[in-house]
């Protein structure tokens, strides 16, 4: 039997097959390209922070440098912690909560106003 032969002979009606329903996989993919549709346009503004360092209070126990997650301070030649990577900062507030002298606060950083914000106020 050739190719030609089978498709002659064994019509495939897909829409009858599937009885109207849509293939495994299709209905959840369609979904999921819904959901990552619906967002666009809509850029999400990344939240910023403010890493202060009261270097006064600090003793340069170093615990902030070390253990921040996304090395946003290193320690400079005097052995005090700097501010290097304020940008990859997420806010964890890890180094507040653990430095023993209070010497950091971190703050979010407020968005800043636009000229349509400055309009709109008046
Ligand atoms: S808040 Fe978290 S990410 Fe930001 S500097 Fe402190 S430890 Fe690092
Ligand atoms: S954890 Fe506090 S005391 Fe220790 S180095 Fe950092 S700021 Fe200074």
């Amino acid at each position: 039997m050739s190719k030609e032969q089978v498709k002659v002979d064994q019509p495939v009606d897909t829409k009858e097959a599937t009885d109207g329903a849509p293939a495994k996989g299709e209905g959840a993919q369609a979904e999921a390209q819904g959901h990552r549709g619906a967002g666009k346009g809509k850029k999400r503004e990344r939240k910023t922070y403010e890493i202060d360092i009261f270097r006064a209070w600090c003793k340069a126990c170093g615990i902030c440098a070390a253990f921040c997650p996304r090395q946003c301070i290193e320690m400079d030649e005097e052995g005090l912690p700097v501010v290097t990577a304020p940008e990859r900062c997420t806010g964890c507030g890890f180094c507040e909560i653990h430095c023993p002298d209070f010497a950091i606060s971190v703050a979010q950083k407020r968005a800043k106003r636009t000229e349509e914000d400055e309009a709109a106020d008046g």
